[in-house]
């Protein structure tokens, strides 16, 4: 007590970082909010997680909005086509990014080439962010695929180059920093992702205790977002729509197919792998050579590209492979040298893993699509529709024209107010 009677001027300065370290002194609030869109990523984040792990926040999200029975991703059912996908409205084909790992000009892109990545020459078709900023809005990225990259030369006004260690409250707390402007320089749409449950679904299994510890930590995350708006008086005028790109598999990986088992590899250009999908790019001359090698094998379907069913959008466009093979749900399709490689050097080489990048027709690949705020209808479950459409439910909301794309507003027009 002398103390303060001694030093009134530090004892008020001690008052004041007390009130303000008790929140006394509340976020400043905003009352002239546009339209405005946060469009929220859980990679990998499977159709039936909600229910299976019940997260908090996004069952509440989803019982005061609007939640798809499920979203059918684009196929193939991997992170890059699908994030690409959601904000084009572009099938894979007619967005150039056919897969992960893309071969044109003569070389690979893949994601963890940082300079192709960010090289606008791969990634066709326009963005929301870019349909956005074209019209006079403003948008921030805390990361999504492609914000870092210059299409038409424009990025978001606020984007970062990806950074998977930058702890998820952080991403947050910046995004709702960026709406702590006047108006006029506000972005109308924002972006967030999160890669925990894709993480960890690869590592221990879509049905492991992990999966559901980062589906409650991501849950975690988005309730602090939304807490956030709370206290902006933002919470029920800002619209909230959470999506994830594809679903996750278990997989047992002793089942595999090896194609050096049935044809030469020296046939061919080039050979994309991952494990659920092969980019098959013959020598010329040796299309059908290969193919007739491959055609009739167990637990992988490879089509001409021609041949690719009209129901997975990916037999037009010029960078989809002469060749593709789909591995059937819970196998691999590999060579002796790459399993060989992937399995060296892990602890438990068989255990049960989690995938993703099958046919869209399995339960497995279904991804989720959750969305809140004042353009959507309260307590209305979606009949199952593809990524394509989210595109134009953005443009929709923010009033923007959109650009050319593959969805059809008429597909999703019942969620919205
Ligand atoms: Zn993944």
């Amino acid at each position: 007590m002398r103390y303060l009677v001694c030093r009134p001027k530090i004892a008020v300065l001690l008052l004041v970082i007390g009130l303000l370290a008790s929140g006394a002194f509340a976020q400043r609030r905003i009352r002239d909010l546009k339209p405005t869109v946060i469009l929220i990523s859980l990679d990998g984040f499977r159709s039936d997680y909600v229910d299976k792990y019940g997260p908090p926040t996004l069952k509440s999200l989803a019982r005061t909005g609007v939640r798809a029975k499920w979203m059918i991703p684009s196929f193939p059912t991997k992170t890059f086509p699908n994030h690409y996908t959601l904000v084009t409205g572009l099938y894979p084909e007619h967005h150039g990014i056919v897969e992960n790992n893309v071969y044109d000009f003569g070389t690979v892109f893949s994601m963890s080439k940082l300079a192709e990545v960010e090289n606008p020459r791969w990634w066709l078709g326009e963005p929301i962010w870019v349909t956005a900023e074209r019209q006079g809005q403003h948008t921030g990225a805390y990361f999504f695929p492609a914000t870092a990259t210059p299409i038409e030369g424009i990025l978001p006004e606020h984007y970062r180059r990806y950074n998977g260690r930058v702890p998820n409250d952080l991403r947050v707390d910046t995004l709702l920093s960026w709406l702590d402007v006047p108006q006029k320089e506000r972005p109308t749409f924002l972006t967030l992702y999160f890669s925990d449950t894709d993480d960890a679904g690869h590592e221990f299994g879509p049905d492991s205790e992990e999966t559901k510890y980062a589906v409650w930590n991501v849950d975690r995350n988005i309730g602090r977002l939304v807490e956030g708006l709370r206290k902006r008086g933002i919470d029920r005028q800002v619209n909230v729509i959470i999506v994830s790109d594809h679903g996750m598999a278990a997989v047992d990986p002793r089942n595999a197919v090896f194609l050096d088992d049935h044809f030469n590899f020296d046939l061919a250009d080039k050979i994309l792998w991952t494990n659920e999908i092969v980019q098959i790019f013959p020598k010329a001359g040796n299309l059908d050579a290969i193919y007739s090698k491959i055609k009739d094998i167990d637990h992988t379907t490879c089509w001409k590209k021609q041949d690719i069913p009209a129901r997975l959008h990916y037999n037009d466009g010029p960078r989809v492979a002469p060749i593709v093979c789909s591995s059937e749900e819970g196998w691999l399709t590999t060579s002796h040298a790459r399993y060989k490689s992937w399995n060296d050097g892990q602890d438990e080489p068989f255990r049960t893993r989690g995938a993703h990048g099958y046919d869209n027709k399995y339960a497995s690949m279904r991804a989720t699509f959750i969305a809140n705020g004042p353009a959507f209808k309260r307590g209305y479950v979606a009949e199952p529709f593809a990524n394509v459409e989210v595109y134009n439910v953005m443009c929709k909301i923010l009033a923007l024209k959109p650009a050319a794309n593959d969805g059809d507003l008429k597909h999703v027009r019942g969620m919205l107010r």
